[in-house]
């Protein structure tokens, strides 16, 4: 053992000093890694195979310096659109596939993540419900999560009441102090209080009024469209206001649609599922338009806005409404105590600023001794949210349109790329039908490969 001694400590110096360079050499990519789990608490799901390659400078002109990589497929976006073609390129045709994404995480606006102050799982851009009518949808989306059944339902401060959204028999009989009972009272109501138009409704004036009246117009839809989009829902296309039905029964629900669930493990993990294939490289932090030189791709998909595709030619710009969340902190509620009496609750009124508060704690069973708000505003300009549906800004979008169809081997797909409102199914089956027309339909779907899919299958 004496002897031993000094040959030990040796060895002991020469082993910490490979350590301390080894770790030195690859700090940079450590610590990058430790910043990606942070950031998109990975702890709970397999980590996605990522490649963090630096952007070349602004006046890195010279690309033969640049290492340029080849791909089959490229696409700008880790969005739902994004990383569904991804997944399909991947899986199904096993081709190499590179996702460049601007933000430091992936799935775009369904990304969430755990509220460090509360422990509460958050949407960073606001409220997703996952519902779809479309069984192929829905069996498509249960490979990459467990879903745990969730019917949505809304209520809105209305004179100083509580009332459900979207109107039913109930908001009727609180609002105006009846008692209808049947569906048949109630469709007699409706039909004497809503507006009737000679031709379908043109805009979102119209549409609310042909469908719940004046009164209830003035109380729930003008107010709030204005505070939403800043203009007159007369000046808006009737697919804005026509997203709420009004319903002549007691349902409660803010969807009808047969399928209404949340992923378990939240949206997130959803991504990191999709994208989990070898064949999948993301670049996050990475300007699509600042590497795109330095990629060979067979095809590429973009996902971004598509007037930001063509910002060179100096065209007007599309215009988009963004929103801002303000996060507030309850303390001390007690494990399941709430602020409010719904996840959602909106405030039609002209009287707030703001157009509803978002409680994430009414999710999933979730507990905590705190509970976390948002309070939505809509805002001009920020993160492009929703395309504003104008005459103007169609036409607009069409000459887009004509220099899109022009491009060689590029696809504009998903809701910016769209100007065009998708709710996530929609988007789904939009990014499936699109690998299917570029590709053919496959005789054989390939399962997703193993580690990649949720634990319990359809
Ligand atoms: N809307 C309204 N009052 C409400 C809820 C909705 O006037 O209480 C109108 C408003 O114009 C809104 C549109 O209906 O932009 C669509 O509402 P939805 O809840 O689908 O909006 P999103 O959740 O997509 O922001």
């Amino acid at each position: 053992m004496a002897k031993a001694g000094p040959i030990v400590i040796v060895t002991l110096i020469l082993t910490s000093c490979f350590c301390i360079s080894f770790v030195l050499r690859t700090s940079t990519k450590l610590s990058a890694l430790i910043y990606l789990q942070q950031n998109l608490n990975f702890n709970e799901v397999p980590v996605v195979k990522r490649l963090i390659v630096p952007e070349p400078s602004d006046d890195d002109d010279d690309i033969d310096e640049v290492q340029v990589q080849e791909y089959d497929v490229c696409i700008a976006g880790a969005g739902l659109s994004g990383a569904v073609i991804a997944e399909r390129y991947a899986s199904q045709l096993k081709q190499s596939v590179v996702i460049i994404e601007k933000r430091n995480h992936i799935g775009g606006n369904c990304y969430d993540y755990i509220d460090e102050e509360t422990g509460i799982r958050v949407s960073q851009y606001g409220a997703h419900l996952f519902h779809t009518d479309n069984s192929r949808v829905w069996k498509y989306v249960q490979r990459f999560s467990d879903w745990t059944k969730y019917e949505h339902e809304v209520v809105g401060v209305v004179n100083g009441k509580h009332v459900p959204i979207p109107v039913n028999i109930e908001t009727v009989n609180t609002l105006f102090e009846l008692n209808i009972t049947s569906t048949e009272e109630m469709d007699n109501w409706l039909s004497e209080e809503q507006v009737k138009y000679d031709h379908p409704p043109s805009n979102s004036e119209e549409m609310a009024l042909s469908r719940v009246g004046r009164r209830l117009y003035e109380l729930i839809f003008h107010p709030y469209t204005i505070k939403q989009w800043n203009k007159e829902p007369s000046e808006l296309g009737p697919e804005v206001t026509a997203r709420i039905p009004v319903r002549n029964n007691h349902d409660n629900r803010y969807f009808g649609d047969p399928f209404q669930a949340l992923p378990t493990n939240g949206y997130t993990a959803i991504f990191d599922n999709l994208l989990c294939h070898p064949n999948i490289d993301v670049r996050l932090d990475t300007d699509y338009f600042k590497v795109r030189d330095t990629l060979r791709c067979k095809h590429t998909y973009f996902t971004g806005p598509i007037d930001t595709y063509f910002a060179h030619l100096g065209y007007k710009k599309l215009e988009y409404r963004s929103l801002d969340f303000e996060r507030k902190i309850v303390r001390d509620t007690g494990a399941r105590g709430t602020f409010q009496p719904k996840f959602v609750v909106n405030h039609p009124s002209a009287e707030t600023d703001f157009t509803r508060i978002v409680e994430y704690k009414h999710l999933l069973n979730q507990t905590s001794d705190h509970t976390i708000l948002f309070v939505e505003r809509s805002k001009d300009g920020g993160e492009p949210y929703y395309p504003v549906p104008n005459e103007e800004n169609k036409a607009l979008y069409r000459k887009y349109q004509g220099l899109a169809a022009k491009e060689d081997n590029v696809t504009f797909v998903g809701r910016l790329a769209n100007y065009k409102y998708f709710n996530m199914d929609q988007a789904i089956i939009n990014a499936l039908e699109l690998f299917e027309k570029d590709n053919g339909v496959l005789p054989h779907e390939k399962d997703p490969i193993a580690s990649c899919v949720s634990t319990t299958s359809p």
